[in-house]
């Protein structure tokens, strides 16, 4: 065997925690350096019956790539990214090339890889692809799942199989969910394969964009604009993004110049792709921004170094909240993420009930910022001790039943991993879970890949 498998403790203990503030030590660790090691790995694990959970470099929220079964495989050596196809507009990359490497080379070619998770500086394109990862721009380009044409899958078998999607146009063959088999591991967590390589489609890198920061007196204020922007048929943003008061206040904190003004309770970010002339395209928003008779005026982020700042800006917010979270690990306590979606129509209202059910029970630090153009907000708590990690627990499914029944959807696009498998019952009736459930098995008889994530 080549592939070496460490029972150091300090080498496990590397691999204890993700960004979800749980912490469980694998029994093994295994980091393969080739595809051939991950397929001898995988024969052995299915002769000794042995649990394998994959990991990316560990920043799912949701507890999806940490076990204290079995292996932790760490895809991060298989990181190559081999040259872009100019022509097809494709670019082969390794399950633990980062998404941020993977987007700069494309950009090098004059591409975009548009798939863009405020984590893509530090996050693999295997642990996105495995959990169908989104970000502010998915707002016009859609989710990883649109832009993976091939996959190279170790299946738990031990084999490696091709899967390359279809993109037929038509095709009545069948069962929907069986026509594209590539679809069956985007989104799987680990459980159905380990993606090893992954040929990605790319688009035309845009030659200008320009980024709004735009500042509102009141939060009913800002989630109507979101709905008029989304609505207008003159714009045409590739993210709209939201930010309350407190997350404003952890963004003003991150930016060293101070140029987030003060007294605003309610930011949106909007980032438009410039065709024509900048100053038309400024002064189309600068009419809607002005109905709204606001106060503040907007910040504009010109150029590729600004737009940078404006991500600095957006990442500060989840990654502040993790460091908050860390702090009260030895009571129990730790940061809560929400990923629910509700359609962008009941944004404002979900915001509203989600608010109002935290107050009932004396719950006052979420923070609510994210995709709001595509009726997607985190809310996020930071629970002191175990006592208020429950309640926030109770708050958070009060909450998801209530988002369902306005149409929406408790994960969209973190997955759902270990902590939110409880509330898998709330959006899948029994016959879904039990289809899923068939798949698994024919997959993944043994049981070994990922165990508890998802189902
Ligand atoms: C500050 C911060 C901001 C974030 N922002 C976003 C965001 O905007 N959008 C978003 O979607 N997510 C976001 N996330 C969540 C997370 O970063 C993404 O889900 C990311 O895609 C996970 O990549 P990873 O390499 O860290 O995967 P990991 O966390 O290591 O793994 C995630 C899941 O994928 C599985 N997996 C990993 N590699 C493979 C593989 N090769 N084959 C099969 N399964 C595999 C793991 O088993 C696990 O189930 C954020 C997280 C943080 C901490």
């Amino acid at each position: 065997m080549t592939v070496s498998l460490s029972s150091d403790r300090a080498v496990r203990e590397a691999y204890e925690t993700d960004a979800s503030g749980l912490h469980l030590v694998p029994e093994l660790v295994a980091r393969p350096g080739s595809i051939a090691e991950v397929i001898e790995l995988l024969q052995l694990a299915a002769a000794d019956r042995m649990p394998i959970t994959c990991a990316g470099a560990q920043t799912s929220t949701t507890a999806a790539s940490i076990t204290d079964k079995g292996v932790l495989l760490s895809l991060r050596s298989l990181d190559r990214i081999s040259a872009i196809d100019e022509g097809a507009r494709t670019i082969t990359v390794g399950a633990g090339a980062l998404v941020g490497d993977i987007k700069k080379m494309a950009a090098a070619s004059g591409l975009l890889f548009a798939p863009d998770p405020t984590s893509e500086e530090e996050s693999t394109i295997g642990g996105a692809i495995a959990c169908n990862a989104s970000g502010a721009r998915t707002f016009k380009y859609g989710a990883t799942r649109k832009h993976v044409q091939r996959l190279k899958v170790a299946l738990a078998s031990g084999e490696l199989a091709e899967f390359r999607r279809t993109n037929l146009e038509k095709n009545t063959v069948g069962y929907a969910f069986a026509h594209d088999p590539i679809d069956w591991f985007i989104g799987s967590e680990g459980t159905l394969g380990i993606i090893v390589e992954a040929e990605l489609a790319l688009l035309p890198l845009p030659a200008h964009v320009v980024g709004l920061a735009i500042f509102f007196q009141t939060e009913a204020d800002a989630l109507r604009f979101v709905a008029e922007t989304r609505e207008s048929r003159i714009l045409d943003p590739r993210c709209i993004e939201y930010f309350d008061d407190q997350a404003i206040n952890i963004a003003r904190a991150a930016t060293s110049g101070g140029i987030m003004p003060d007294g605003a309770v309610a930011m949106v970010y909007v980032e438009q792709e410039i065709h024509d002339d900048l100053d038309s395209t400024l002064g189309k928003w600068g009419d809607v921004i002005e109905s709204f008779a606001s106060d503040f005026e907007p910040l504009v982020f010109d150029g590729e170094a600004r737009l940078r700042e404006a991500r600095k800006l957006r990442h500060s917010v989840p990654s502040t909240m993790n460091e908050r979270g860390g702090k009260y690990r030895a009571a129990g306590g730790r940061k809560v993420s929400t990923d629910w979606a509700v359609p962008y129509g009941r944004l404002a209202e979900a915001i509203r009930i989600a608010r109002a059910l935290a107050a009932e029970r004396g719950i006052d630090q979420s923070v609510i910022y994210g995709h709001a153009g595509n009726g997607h907000p985190h809310q996020n708590f930071i629970a002191r001790d175990t006592q208020e990690l429950n309640t926030i627990e109770e708050v958070i499914e009060q909450t998801l039943k209530q988002v369902i029944a306005l149409g929406g959807t408790v994960a969209a696009e973190h997955g759902i991993g270990k902590i939110k498998r409880k509330w898998l019952p709330l959006q899948m009736n029994p016959l879904q879970i039990a289809m899923m459930t068939a798949v698994k098995k024919e997959l993944d008889p043994l049981g070994i890949l990922a165990p508890g994530n998802i189902l």
